[in-house]
């Protein structure tokens, strides 16, 4: 009998080219943090050392990929590009017609335009920070309809990215399915910490908006990675394939708005994806307005290439396994520390439950904020706010959102860190953690008009 009753899972790909990283000194970090007015978001990327600010076009691209930027076909019009974008996305998504944009935004920006007028109501499993935007900004009123759970950071359930089916049909009661452009579905939930929707939660909104004759529109942003925890997760899908659970999940919405740069593998990017061929025909008029030709959408050719090429690698099991695998590696080793994270661990990245850290902090003092700079000032590892600050201000009252969440995010490129820079990721949060008493939170000292996560500063709360 062999000792070893385990094989572990390692990553699928060897490493071919190297960049390096730089480590800092604690006062050389000081400095930098009060010049980036204690924002995660304007620190200069020379002045951090692991990045785990966002999986958003930061991943790795294979030499697959790359070779593809070689054979980027820049014509204005009509790039080979697009129809080989064009070809994999009906064959792993499903729809039947694909507008190309230069990152998820565009897409929402035109889905938006289109479907919402003044007065509307759009309900979603959470809110995600551009795509409320551009509903808002389009006249319409956004209503969180996901389950309770997902506002709750010690919840165990498998699936807190669920639309809560009663407040859906609450608010189709309420306001009347006219007044409802659509359904807007995330798949995973970023701002619930990555939580993936069931199959059998989308086969239910799906017979519900079908009694009231309503479209489905999903973020498909991370669906690759939902598909990868549905397997994992959800009876009777143990034995499909990723790209099997994701043609299904598709299939039960009417089209999908896609941030190429997450799931994608890629840098840039982006798409918005339909079956509706009056909607198509209009966003394709559209497009050229807001980003280019219905043939580019903002991208170059050789973009087009690499998401084309990306996606048959990100729909493979042993990519995907890999990839969440990540997650929960760090995410299992803080929770040997009692580290208080949001669970169950999500697809993409792990939530830091920054009241659990400082529950002496106000919210007004920005907990989540004041955690992403304690990190950064331990070890130069740059993570980011997903909390008040990211709740913005509501739109009638000019008063701060209170989220019930104040998280902090350490969010895992795709393919770009070994497990050992996850451990040293483990030894600096331990270490804020255990001197948690010390700290005294943050005020705001610029605020700017737009998604003010990104760019607003901050102070230190003396005394
Ligand atoms: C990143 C993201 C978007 C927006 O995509 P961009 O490519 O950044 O414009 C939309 N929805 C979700 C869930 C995202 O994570």
């Amino acid at each position: 009998m062999s000792r070893i009753t385990r094989r572990s899972w390692a990553e699928p790909y060897k490493i071919k080219m190297v960049e390096p990283l730089l480590r800092t000194t604690r006062s050389h970090r000081a400095k930098a943090m009060a010049d980036a007015g204690y924002n995660t978001f304007l620190l200069h990327s020379d002045d951090v050392y692991i990045d785990l600010l966002t999986d958003s076009g930061t991943s790795a691209m294979s030499d697959n990929q790359w070779a593809g930027m070689m054979l980027g076909d820049e014509a204005y019009s009509g790039s080979r590009n697009f129809y080989h974008l064009e070809e994999n996305v009906r064959q792993y998504y499903g729809y039947k017609y694909l507008i190309p944009t230069h990152q998820g935004r565009g897409a929402e920006h035109l889905l938006s335009r289109i479907l919402i007028r003044p007065g509307m109501f759009v309900p979603g499993n959470m809110y995600f920070t551009t795509t409320r935007l551009h509903q808002e900004l389009a006249g319409g009123t956004f209503v969180d309809v996901i389950i309770d759970e997902a506002h709750d950071p010690a919840s165990l359930h498998p699936f807190k990215g669920n639309v809560d089916l009663g407040k859906l049909e609450d608010l189709i009661r309420r306001v009347g399915p006219d007044k409802i452009p659509y359904v807007s579905v995330a798949a995973t939930v970023n701002m619930a910490g990555g939580q993936p929707v069931s199959m059998e939660n989308m086969r239910e909104v799906r017979s519900l908006c079908d009694r009231h004759g309503l479209k489905i529109y999903l973020d498909a942003t991370r669906a690759i990675e939902n598909a990868w925890l549905i397997k994992c997760r959800e009876e009777g899908f143990a034995h499909r394939s990723v790209a099997d659970i994701l043609r299904e999940l598709c299939s039960l919405t009417d089209g999908c708005t896609m941030s190429g740069k997450k799931d994608l593998l890629v840098n840039i990017g982006g798409f918005l994806a339909l079956n509706d061929p009056a909607v198509f025909e209009e966003a394709r008029s559209l497009v050229v307005v807001y980003e280019g030709m219905h043939t580019y959408g903002g991208l170059a050719g050789r973009d087009m290439e690499a998401m084309a090429r990306g996606l048959v690698e990100a729909v493979q099991d042993d990519h995907i396994a890999a990839r969440v695998g990540q997650v929960e590696y760090l995410g299992n080793r803080l929770l040997e520390y009692d580290i208080p994270i949001v669970r169950p661990i999500g697809g993409h990245a792990i939530f830091l439950d920054a009241r659990g850290f400082y529950p002496h902090l106000e919210q007004d003092l920005f907990p989540a904020q004041t955690l992403a700079a304690e990190i950064y000032l331990d070890s130069g590892i740059r993570s980011m706010e997903r909390g008040i600050v990211s709740a913005g201000r509501d739109e009638k009252t000019g008063q701060h959102r209170y989220p019930r969440l104040e998280l902090v995010r350490l969010t895992i490129p795709r393919r770009v860190y070994t497990q050992a820079h996850l451990d040293v990721t483990v030894e600096s949060v331990v270490t804020v953690f255990d001197e948690r008493h010390k700290v005294k939170g943050l005020h705001m000292t610029f605020e700017p008009k737009y998604l003010r996560f990104f760019q607003s500063r901050f102070a230190p709360v003396s005394g």
